[in-house]
């Protein structure tokens, strides 16, 4: 595997172990018929429960059974899963750094020892309601509404984009609070089995089909009061788990690029036209190199930002400019390695243009690669160019 300067080197041996696990458990269960579902549109559901069993939810998080493991190995993690596909690794990025996370961080007591175990063991399934039909790279103006009554509150709104809100039991729905005079956002625990609530899925996705997509409605739903999280209050609570998850993906772009650069570099060095390897036409090795360089950049830029984190130092915007150079990074590569693969390289036969595909999504999502760019001006002239 492409590690070109060697950063793995200096893996603890708990971020080896790791590395190590999650690559068997992906080149054995998931790799061989990941192809097959992305054509058809479906996730691997019945792996959820054993994904938890491998500790891919949240392992980073501390108590109620999550075992506290390095940042590191935490991207680790979403590297050897985005190799495989986007749409895994977005599977354990929702269930553990949208939907973990803020009950960890947010959630009272008895919410995290009801619902931490069961979402970290894969037994329920969590989802993160925070984009709406008019509401995308501006959160902020969301319209979804909660309202007072009978000693808890009643939701009405609609979300969209949501991944595994069609599979979910619960999901996290962020709405203004209307009964308090300066509509602050919350966030709230809404089973899906409750009346009013429907979760229609998205079909005709022509990226992250391995991933299970779908919009939630909120129709005069009635949660409890003991179903708020507590904890927070404002912007803060959806962003701050944004964070999580946008480091998830800075390193799991660099999964997905290496998975494109390998199998690319196997077919050059296979393929043969004009009487040898394609591999030896310097076109295709000036290719190779520039993909091994951008994805060694992208790597160091991970490992970078998994150091700031351990120690308490990292900024959402050191986050956003390892997301949107590495996302743009493992989308452009992709292509090329595609490129590489001729013909062949359309087919689900080979991964990079399924790759290719799926990070338009993670181009998209998590805010897009221009919201990114806003955040980092705007971080480094103290101008915000968002209006
Ligand atoms: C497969 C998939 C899964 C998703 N999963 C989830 C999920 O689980 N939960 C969730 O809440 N959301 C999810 N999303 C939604 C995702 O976060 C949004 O699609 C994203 O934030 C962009 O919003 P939008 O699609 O409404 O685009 P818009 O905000 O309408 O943007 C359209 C274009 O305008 C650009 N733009 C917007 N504002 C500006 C500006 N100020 N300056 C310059 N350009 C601008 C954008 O960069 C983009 O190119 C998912 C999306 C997809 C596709």
């Amino acid at each position: 595997m492409l590690d070109y300067y060697g950063v793995e080197a200096d893996l603890s041996e708990e971020e080896r172990m790791i590395q190590e696990s999650a690559r068997e458990f992906v080149d054995e269960k998931v790799r061989p018929d990941i192809g097959e579902h992305w054509i058809e549109g479906t996730f691997p559901k019945d792996l959820i429960p054993e994904m938890g069993e491998m500790g891919f939810y949240a392992p980073n998080l501390e108590g109620y059974g999550s075992p506290n493991v390095s940042e590191k190995a935490y991207g680790i993690l979403m590297q050897e899963l985005e190799a495989c596909d986007s749409g895994l690794r977005s599977m354990a990025s929702v269930q553990g750094a949208l939907v973990m996370y803020p009950i960890h961080a947010y959630g009272s007591e008895k919410q995290k020892e009801h619902w931490l175990p069961k979402l970290g063991s894969g037994e329920a399934v969590g989802c993160f309601g925070l984009t709406e039909p008019e509401h995308g790279s501006n959160p902020t103006a969301m319209e979804t509404r909660a309202e007072e009554a009978d000693e808890g509150y009643v939701l009405n709104g609609s979300k969209t984009w949501i991944t595994n809100s069609p599979i979910a039991d619960v999901a996290i729905v962020w709405a203004r609070d209307r009964t308090d005079p300066d509509t602050p956002v919350r966030g709230f625990l809404v089973e899906t089995d409750r009346d009013g609530v429907s979760t229609n899925k998205i079909d005709e996705k022509l990226s992250l089909r391995a991933s299970i997509t779908g919009e939630i409605g909120l129709n005069d739903v009635y949660v409890p009061e003991e179903n708020l999280l507590p904890g927070v209050e404002g912007m803060g609570g959806p962003l701050g788990c944004l964070t999580q998850a946008r480091y998830g993906i800075a390193w799991g772009a660099v999964g997905a690029a290496r998975d494109a650069f390998e199998t690319a570099r196997d077919y050059a060095t296979d393929r043969e036209q004009f009487g040898g390897p394609i591999a030896r036409f310097q076109l295709q090795q000036d290719k190779l190199a520039e993909m091994a360089t951008q994805i060694t950049l992208a790597q160091l830029l991970a490992h970078r930002l998994a150091d700031l984190k351990e120690r308490g130092d990292m900024r959402p915007q050191h986050v956003s400019m390892a997301k949107r150079n590495n996302v743009r990074m493992a989308r452009n590569q992709s292509r090329i390695a595609r490129e590489i693969l001729g013909g062949n390289g359309i087919t689900a036969d080979y991964s990079p243009m399924r790759h290719m595909a799926n990070l338009e999504t993670v181009y998209t999502y998590e805010g897009t690669h221009d919201i990114h760019t806003l955040i980092l001006g705007e971080d480094l002239t103290g101008f915000a160019a968002y209006e």
